[in-house]
C-alpha cells in the first residue's frame, strides 16, 4: 500500500464511499491521513458510576445489566440499557438504534463515552459512544478527533478507517521532510506526528503533530512562491528600456500637483525595475486615495519613450473609464494615444497606432494587433483570478519572454501573506496621502439612531451642496440579479420617503454601460445629491466633491472594505464623513466595526480583521486563488520566517532530496523548467 494507492482499494471503502470522499477533496490513502480532525471530544475522565455528575463528559467502564427497545408516543424506538460497576448503575439511552439490543451483550463490559444529562429525577448517558473492553480503544475512553464530514460518511467512519490504517494496516509513509530540517526545528516524525494528530494521548500530543504540519504546509507554500519567483527570473524582456531622466522629470513637473514623498520613492523603484534586464514583477500597495493611478501613468509614460505599448486593466467598467479620462489629460498632451476597451463597447478594428489599451477584462478576450508590449498593469489586482492575471500577461508574452508586471492594490497585505502567498513579487508601498487630507469622521450608527442620521444627511446637503455615496448591503460576493434588485428597492425607498427632497441616482452592475454613464456622469457633475449603489460598483471611483459616505449593514463586510469604501471621500480638502449602519448593537462584530472610528489606516484594519476573522475574509471570495491555510497560521510570523529560510536554503538543491520531489510532484508543485 502507497500513499498515492486509491481509497476505494482500503478494506471497507469500496466505490460508494469512494464517491462520497471525494467531496472531502479525499482520493487517495495519503489525502484520507491528511484529513486532519479540526477538534477532539475529552472522553479520558474515567469515573465510577457513583461519582457522576450532570453536565459533565466522560467515560464509564460497566457491565450491561438488560437492554430493550421502547416505543415513544410519537412512534420512535428509543434503546434503553441498564449498566453496572462497583459504585452503582447507571441507565443508557439511544434513540432509533434497534440493532443495538443485538449487538450490545448482557454481562459484557463496554466503555460508554458522552455526556451525562439529568432526566426528570434521573441521571442518565444520552447516545454515547461504546466500546468493549479489551478490543479497539478509538471511540472511547480517549481524546476522540472529530472531523470535517459529508454526507454518509461520519466521523466515527473516518475514523475507524484512520485508524485501520494505522493500527491494523501499519502503514508506514515515507517522510519527504528532510532528516536535517527536522532536527532543527524539533519536528516530529511523519509516522509519529500522523499518529498523535488522528489518536492524541494528551492536548500535547496534537501540538505537537500540529507544528510538524504547520511547519510543513508553509514549507511546501514557500517552495510554490520560489518556484515562482525563479520562473519569472528565468524570463527574458522584449527589449531593455533605456532611461531619459530630463523627459521623465518634464513629464512629473506637468502634473497638476506636487508629487509625495512616498510616491516619489515608488517612482524610483518603479523606474529602477524598468531600467533593468529582467522584467519587473512589483506590487503596488497603497491605501485608498494615495493616488496609484499617477504613479502608473509615469511608468507608461516611461514605457512610451521606448517605443513600447502598454495595457492597463481594470475591474469595472466605470473604473476602466475613469484610467482612462486619467490617462488621456496626463499623457494626451505629450503625443500618446489611449483605447479604451470595455465589454460595452463593440468589436471595432483597430487599426491606428495605440500605445495604450486601457479596458476591463475584456482585454483579454479581444483580438488586439499589439507590436511590443513592454509594461502591464492590473488595478485592484486581488479582483482579479491568478487566471486572468497570467491571460493577460500571456497576452504580451511567450513563454520565456514577458514585458514588466506592475499589480496594484489597496487592500494592504499583512507582512505574513506578504512573505508567503506574494513572496515572489517585490513590493513598493506608498504609506502617505497627499497633503490636506482630513481624517474622514467615521460613527457607527445604530437602528435606533437611524432616523436622526437620515435627518443629519438632508441638512448637511441641504447647507453644503455637498454629495453622498449610499451604499446598500452586501448581499453576494459577486454582484448578482438579487443585489441589482436589493438595491432598486433601496432606492425606490430613499426617493420616496426619507429623501423626498433630494435628487437620487441609482448606480448597480446590472445597468447598461450607457446607463451607468449617464449617472456617473451626473453625479460628477453635481447632479445629483446622493448615489445609491452596490458595493461591487464602487471601488476606486474618484469624485473629491463627494463628502459623505454611509453604509448599510456595514457588519456584513470586512474592514479592509469599509475602508476601501469611506475611502471614496475625503479625496479633498473638505471635512468628510463615514456613516455605518449597523444591524447589530452589541458584542465582537460590533466591536469590530466600532474599530473603524478610531482606526484610519489601511494596514492596521487589514491586520486587525487577519486576527478578527481569518484571510478568506479579507480578501473575499473573489480572491478566486486564495489559499486557506489547513494547519498553519498566518499569525504565525516567526514560523513563516522560518520556512522561508528553509525553503531558501533548498530550493538550488531540491534535485537531490528525491522524496521531497516526489510529494512536490503530487501536489502539483511544479518548476516551470527553461528550455
Ligand atoms: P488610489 O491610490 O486610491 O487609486 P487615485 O490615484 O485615484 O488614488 O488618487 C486619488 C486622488 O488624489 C485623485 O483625485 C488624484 O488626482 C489625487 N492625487 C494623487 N496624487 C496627488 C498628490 N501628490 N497631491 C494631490 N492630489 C493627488
Ligand atoms: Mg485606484
Amino acid at each position: 500500500m502507497k500513499v498515492i494507492t486509491p481509497v476505494k482499494n482500503l478494506f471497507m471503502v469500496g466505490p460508494n464511499y469512494a464517491k462520497r470522499l471525494e467531496k472531502l477533496e479525499i482520493k487517495t490513502i495519503e489525502n484520507l491521513l491528511y484529513h486532519f480532525p479540526f477538534r477532539y471530544l475529552d472522553y479520558s475522565l474515567i469515573s465510577p458510576i457513583a461519582r457522576i455528575q450532570a453536565g459533565e463528559t466522560l467515560t464509564i467502564i460497566g457491565k450491561i445489566i438488560s437492554i430493550k427497545n421502547e416505543y415513544t408516543k410519537g412512534g420512535k424506538k428509543i434503546q434503553r440499557a441498564q449498566v453496572a460497576d462497583n459504585s452503582g448503575n447507571l441507565e443508557i439511552t439511544w434513540f432509533n438504534q434497534p440493532f443495538l439490543i443485538r449487538t450490545l451483550k448482557i454481562n459484557q463490559v463496554y466503555r460508554f463515552s458522552g455526556q451525562i444529562n439529568w432526566f426528570g429525577r434521573k441521571i442518565v448517558m444520552n447516545s454515547p459512544e461504546y466500546e468493549m473492553v479489551g478490543g479497539n480503544q478509538i471511540h472511547t475512553g480517549r481524546l476522540v478527533p472529530i472531523y470535517h464530514e459529508t454526507s454518509k460518511v461520519s466521523s466515527k467512519w473516518l475514523r475507524s478507517r484512520i485508524a485501520w490504517l494505522l493500527e491494523k494496516a501499519k502503514i508506514k509513509v515515507k517522510d519527504f521532510l528532510p532528516e536535517v530540517i527536522k532536527k532543527k526545528h524539533h519536528l516530529l516524525e511523519i509516522n509519529d506526528a500522523l499518529g498523535k494528530i488522528h489518536f492524541p494521548k494528551s492536548n500535547q500530543e496534537i501540538e505537537e503533530a500540529r507544528q510538524r504540519f504547520a511547519f510543513e504546509e508553509l514549507f511546501l507554500l514557500q517552495i510554490k512562491t520560489l518556484f515562482r519567483k525563479k520562473d519569472w527570473q528565468n524570463k527574458k524582456l522584449a527589449s531593455a528600456f533605456k532611461i531619459d531622466q530630463k523627459k521623465i522629470n518634464k513629464f512629473i513637473k506637468s502634473l497638476p500637483f506636487k508629487l509625495t514623498n512616498a510616491q516619489q520613492k515608488v517612482v524610483k523603484e518603479i523606474i529602477n525595475d524598468l531600467k533593468k534586464e529582467k522584467p519587473m514583477n512589483r506590487l503596488l500597495e497603497g491605501d485608498v486615495g494615495s493616488g496609484k493611478t499617477v504613479v502608473a501613468a509615469i511608468a507608461i509614460y516611461f514605457t512610451w519613450l521606448n517605443q513600447n505599448q502598454s495595457f492597463f486593466m481594470a475591474p469595472t467598467e466605470i473604473l476602466a473609464k475613469q484610467h482612462f479620462q486619467t490617462l488621456k489629460e496626463f499623457l494626451e498632451p505629450f503625443g500618446l494615444k489611449i483605447k479604451l476597451i470595455t465589454g460595452s463597447i463593440k468589436n471595432k478594428k483597430i487599426d491606428e497606432e495605440i500605445d495604450i489599451f486601457i479596458g476591463t477584462h475584456a482585454l483579454l478576450h479581444r483580438q488586439i494587433d499589439t507590436k511590443r508590449v513592454g509594461l502591464i498593469i492590473i488595478d485592484e489586482q486581488h479582483r482579479f483570478g491568478v487566471e486572468q492575471r497570467s491571460q493577460l500577461l500571456e497576452k504580451g508574452s511567450s513563454e520565456l519572454i514577458s514585458p514588466h508586471l506592475l499589480t496594484m492594490t489597496a487592500t494592504p497585505i499583512p507582512r505574513s501573506i506578504a512573505l508567503t502567498l506574494y513572496g515572489d513579487l517585490d513590493l513598493s508601498v506608498i504609506d502617505e496621502l497627499p497633503q490636506g487630507r482630513q481624517k474622514v469622521k467615521t460613527w457607527v450608527v445604530p437602528q435606533q439612531k437611524r432616523a436622526n442620521a437620515y435627518q443629519w444627511i438632508k441638512d448637511k446637503i441641504k447647507d453644503t451642496k455637498e454629495q453622498c455615496f449610499l451604499v446598500c448591503p452586501l448581499i453576494e460576493e459577486s454582484e448578482t440579479l438579487q443585489t441589482a434588485k436589493a438595491a432598486t428597492v433601496e432606492y425606490e425607498k430613499l426617493s420616496k420617503k426619507v429623501f423626498p427632497d433630494l435628487k437620487l441616482g441609482l448606480l448597480h452592475g446590472r445597468m447598461k454601460a450607457k446607463e451607468k454613464d449617464d449617472v456617473i456622469g451626473k453625479f460628477r457633475e453635481g447632479k445629483l445629491d446622493i448615489l445609491v449603489a452596490t458595493p461591487v460598483v464602487e471601488v476606486g471611483i474618484d469624485i473629491p466633491q463627494a463628502t459623505i459616505m454611509v453604509i448599510e449593514a456595514a457588519d456584513r463586510f470586512g474592514l479592509s472594505q469599509l475602508h476601501q469604501l469611506r475611502g471614496r471621500v475625503g479625496r479633498s480638502t473638505k471635512e468628510s464623513y463615514c456613516l455605518l449602519f449597523s444591524e447589530i448593537n452589541y458584542g465582537k462584530p460590533f466591536e469590530r466595526i466600532k474599530s473603524l472610528e478610531r482606526i484610519n489606516i489601511g494596514i492596521k484594519l487589514a491586520e486587525l480583521d487577519l486576527k478578527l476573522r481569518g484571510p478568506g475574509e479579507i480578501y473575499g471570495a473573489s480572491q478566486h486563488g486564495f489559499f486557506k491555510l489547513k494547519v498553519a497560521s498566518f499569525a504565525d510570523i516567526k514560523m513563516i520566517k522560518e520556512t522561508r529560510k528553509v525553503a531558501e536554503e533548498i530550493i538550488d538543491k531540491i534535485d537531490k532530496y528525491s522524496l521531497l520531489q516526489a510529494k512536490l510532484k503530487r501536489d502539483k508543485i511544479e518548476k516551470i523548467k527553461p528550455n
